[in-house]
């Protein structure tokens, strides 16, 4: 393993998670591929019809169900000097007849979150008796507080991410189709270091008022307002997640009114940010200042969404979300305003910090925040 994956994804993480399962009274953890594997053990596994699990029971050692055709990747990953015994399994046998073989009839198990319906009902049918819950009860109270190495790693996505929207104002052009302006950002997203593109929002004219349009062949034009929203995984297995607004030529009257609106309302929730601060309480920031200039009809998503080796992951800035920040969280502050033959978002990865080292927040996003017209 080397030094920067152990930051990242810390050999005695794995016993910090057993702990977590004994401290929930769960008989059982059940990881298959996915972010929570990943986080636990470093390897990321490919999701297959074959199962790969990390199984976590409370009162005996971890061990780690692999295909055998899928041991060398594994020995491979961060997972092989976990000192975590490989149990693998050739074509012609049952995985889930060793893991049940193994702990036997468990009263409570947790389940990924993102385990394939495929797995869970074979889990149903090896555990019928037990209470199943997700695994999230367990590791979204570890993931949601970023390590230093986790930040960093944030920070290397959003500065990859801003590299490619600085590079936006070239391809967008009055007579190009959104497609292939997201083609090239596509392009962009992975030369700028990521692995992959994870999605691509060119939302021009009254695309932008649809918050998760993607792309279409719609032809850019003169005086169109653009929303571009992107975002991918770092080789790190940590995303990117920016969005700015673009004027093509020049911006709508009626637009650059409410624009500056979402500008002081997406700064004034993110400098909000410290410890003790509830999630919801950034969502009511910059919702009371865009409601009270009259635009909080438009303003029809939450403030934002954690990040992570996931794009989306707690905690949410939502109303009813009443979780105190606490340094280490990682989220977004992304209002928007869509008023329906334009819109505009701003979108900013955001980290709750502690006071003491400054101010209560960092960003990972540093692009202009000001319309950029192109
Ligand atoms: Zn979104
Ligand atoms: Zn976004
Ligand atoms: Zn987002």
């Amino acid at each position: 393993m080397t030094t920067a994956d152990t930051a990242l994804y810390p050999p005695e993480r794995l016993e910090t998670v057993a702990d977590a399962v004994r401290a929930q009274a769960l008989d059982v953890l059940l990881l298959t591929p996915g972010p929570d594997l990943r986080y636990v053990t470093g390897y990321d596994a490919k999701q297959l019809e074959r199962l790969t699990c990390l199984v976590v029971p409370s009162s005996a050692d971890p061990f780690l169900v692999v295909p055998a055709l899928e041991l060398k990747a594994a020995q491979a990953s961060p997972a092989g000097d976990l000192g975590v015994e490989l149990v693998t399994w050739g074509e012609t046998v049952d995985p889930f007849g060793i893991i049940k073989g193994r702990i036997g009839d468990p009263h409570s198990i947790a389940l990924a979150d993102r385990m394939w319906a495929l797995h869970v009902l074979q889990f149903e049918r090896a555990f019928p008796r037990a209470g199943k819950q997700l695994a999230s009860r367990i590791l979204s109270p570890l993931r949601i507080r970023k390590s230093a190495a986790e930040v960093a790693a944030l920070k290397e996505a959003g500065e990859a991410i801003d590299r490619v929207h600085a590079s936006v104002p070239r391809w967008l052009r009055p007579g190009v189709t959104e497609r292939q302006v997201g083609a090239k950002i596509a392009e962009a997203i992975l030369a700028e270091g990521h692995v992959s593109a994870d999605f691509v929002i060119v939302g021009s004219g009254p695309n932008a008022a649809s918050p998760h349009h993607e792309v279409s062949d719609r032809v850019i034009q003169d005086g169109d307002v653009v929303v571009v929203d992107i975002g991918g995984t770092m080789p790190s297995g940590y995303c990117s997640d920016c969005t700015r607004t673009y004027a093509v030529g020049h911006a709508p009257g009626d637009f650059t009114a409410y624009y500056e609106v979402l500008q002081r309302a997406q700064d004034a929730a993110t400098t909000s940010v410290r410890p003790g601060v509830t999630a919801e309480s950034v969502d009511q920031t910059a919702r009371g200042i865009i409601a009270g200039a009259g635009y909080g009809e438009w303003f029809i998503h939450r403030t934002g969404h954690g990040i992570g080796l996931e794009t989306h992951e707690d905690p949410y800035i939502v109303e009813g979300n009443a979780t105190p920040l606490e340094p280490g969280m990682a989220f977004s502050v992304e209002p928007g305003i869509y008023p329906g033959p334009h819109g505009a978002r701003i979108e900013d990865i955001v980290i709750c910090t502690d006071p003491a080292t400054g101010a209560g927040y960092q960003r990972m996003n540093n692009a202009p925040r000001d319309l950029v017209i192109v």
